[in-house]
């Protein structure tokens, strides 16, 4: 419980307001967790900045929460207040092809606003579930587009200063599903600010799964194509996937993709191959002469079906798709952490290869 005093502080905040009764259960795609110490709704930037320092301040410890889309957290009682942000102004500037939104804003509702307004650049981030302001927290990406290629600055509460400020994307070095805001919880955003493209046609698509259904031959250089078209490409490849919430389809209740695809050395790449010996194997250049592994090819490879270990399970892989470990309805936090370690140790088992889980998780661990 939140010291009365404080209660009583931030009841005084405009635009914050106190939920005792809900649950990370409520509040996360997984539907799985206890019930936080407090949970504040921040319906404004304001809200949201005055609560955090005021915290701070009593330390407090705290987490934010946008969609709940990316974290495992633990049953029972969890000892850290939820500030749940739900500030969601979205501004175009069509001058300029600028999207300015809060953090609170449904990404995927600022998706489809840009592209209803005829401006590309992140349409093949369509369906992502979660807020705006979380997008650079592990620099969000799907079908070879990332936030990173569009986001100009981001504005910042400095959780060690107190102060707000817009500051480069360049300084939250954005990279593969990271962030230095991730795990770090250095800093709140509060709003990001993107710069998309004026003509109405995609970013420059890559080849490969939305390549070959938009029929994109590989001798055609820097395709594009409009805007709607490739949102739509992207939702439909998705929801086959169960990579769209859909509150009725258990298998979209997930954290989205479980394991970061694992970059490793060229020589760890090779002892993969020669176990399979797939020609097809995936394996992608990923800097620094390292290469980049398919965690989902390396789940089944090691013996892990879709639906993984069966119904009857109260967790499970995804039907649709090995790399997501979804609640099939009444699973627990131990459930979870059962699977995600049995999925982790059958693939290191096999190939030596680490899986590193990619959401963040509160009051428990994947070493546990
Ligand atoms: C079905 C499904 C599909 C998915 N597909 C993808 C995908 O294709 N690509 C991809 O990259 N991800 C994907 N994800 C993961 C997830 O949607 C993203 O990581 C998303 O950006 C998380 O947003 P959220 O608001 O739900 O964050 P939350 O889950 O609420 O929070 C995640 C972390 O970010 C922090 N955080 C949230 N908001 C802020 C803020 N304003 N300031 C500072 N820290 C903050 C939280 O404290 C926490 O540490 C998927 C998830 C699901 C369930």
């Amino acid at each position: 419980m939140l010291d009365s005093s404080l209660a009583q502080e931030i009841a005084a905040i405009d635009g914050a307001e106190l939920d005792s009764d809900v649950t990370f259960a409520e509040l996360t795609t997984l539907k799985i967790g206890g019930k936080p110490r407090g949970a504040v709704r921040c319906q404004t930037t304001e809200a949201l900045v005055s609560v955090v320092k005021l915290l701070d301040d009593a330390s407090v410890p705290l987490l934010i929460v946008g969609g709940g889309s990316n974290l495992v957290v633990a049953d029972g009682d969890v000892d850290i207040v939820a500030v749940i942000v739900e500030a969601d102004e979205v501004s175009l500037n069509f001058a300029d092809a600028t999207l300015t939104a809060e953090a609170g804003a449904v990404w995927d509702d600022v998706v489809s606003l840009s592209v209803e307004a005829g401006l590309g650049g992140i349409e093949c981030l369509s369906g992502i579930p979660g807020s705006a302001g979380a997008t650079p927290v592990q620099n969000v990406g799907a079908y070879g587009t990332e936030v990173s290629d569009v986001l100009t600055r981001v504005q910042l509460l400095d959780r060690s200063t107190g102060e707000v400020s817009w500051v480069e994307a360049s300084a939250l070095e954005l990279s593969y599903r990271y962030s230095n805001l991730k795990f770090t919880n250095r800093a709140v955003v509060l709003a990001i600010e993107l710069q998309l493209l004026a003509d109405g046609l995609s970013a420059p698509l890559r080849f490969g799964e939305l390549g070959r259904r938009l029929a994109i031959s590989e001798a055609e250089e820097q395709p594009r194509r409009p805007v709607r078209l490739v949102r739509d490409t992207v939702l439909e490849l998705r929801r086959a996937k169960g990579m769209v919430v859909e509150h009725t389809d258990h298998d979209t209740c997930s954290a989205g993709s479980f394991f970061t695809n694992p970059i490793v050395d060229p020589a760890t790449a090779d002892a993969v191959f020669a176990t399979v010996g797939e020609p097809t194997m995936p394996r992608f250049p990923a800097g620094d002469g390292k290469e980049k592994l398919s965690a989902a090819w390396l789940i089944e490879r090691a013996g892990f079906k879709k639906g993984h270990p069966g119904s009857d399970s109260k967790v499970s892989l995804s039907t649709k798709h090995t790399l997501a470990l979804t609640n099939r309805g009444e699973a627990r936090s131990a459930d979870l952490l059962a699977l995600a370690q049995e999925i982790r140790d059958g693939v290191h088992k096999a190939f030596g290869v680490t899986l590193v889980p990619e959401p963040v998780w509160i009051g428990l661990s994947i070493d546990d």
